[in-house]
């Protein structure tokens, strides 16, 4: 529910977008905008990225390496890169692909 800023009217929804809802008030016709649906959308969101970073790391190989050792073959080297999410409840993900077998993990710091 939005009030309109100018008369303090409540506001009609006049568009609903995907992430997007446009009030507009009755008595003024003032427009405003405001994102929804924040939750749902940061998940799929940070979902999607986390597949693209992913993607271009087994292209391009210059990913530092780190000393851990791999869950599936017990090689001690594995390339890591981590993923900043944005959502506040979800910390940064560390990524880990061992450099023998390419087996991918991730980490939570
Ligand atoms: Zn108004
Ligand atoms: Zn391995």
């Amino acid at each position: 529910m939005e009030f309109c800023p100018k008369c303090a009217s409540l506001m009609q929804i006049k568009k609903r977008g995907k992430d997007r809802v446009v009030y507009v008030c009755p008595r003024c016709k003032i427009e405003i905008e405001r994102a929804v649906g924040r939750t749902v959308h940061a998940v799929q969101r940070t979902e999607e990225r986390v597949t693209v970073v992913a993607g271009t790391a087994s292209k391009l190989r210059t990913l530092p390496t780190i000393d851990v050792v791999c869950p599936k073959c017990g090689n001690t080297k594995a390339y890591y890169w981590v993923v900043q999410t944005r959502s506040i409840d979800e910390p940064s993900t560390q990524f880990y692909e061992c450099t023998k077998c390419g087996h991918r993990w991730r980490e939570y710091s």
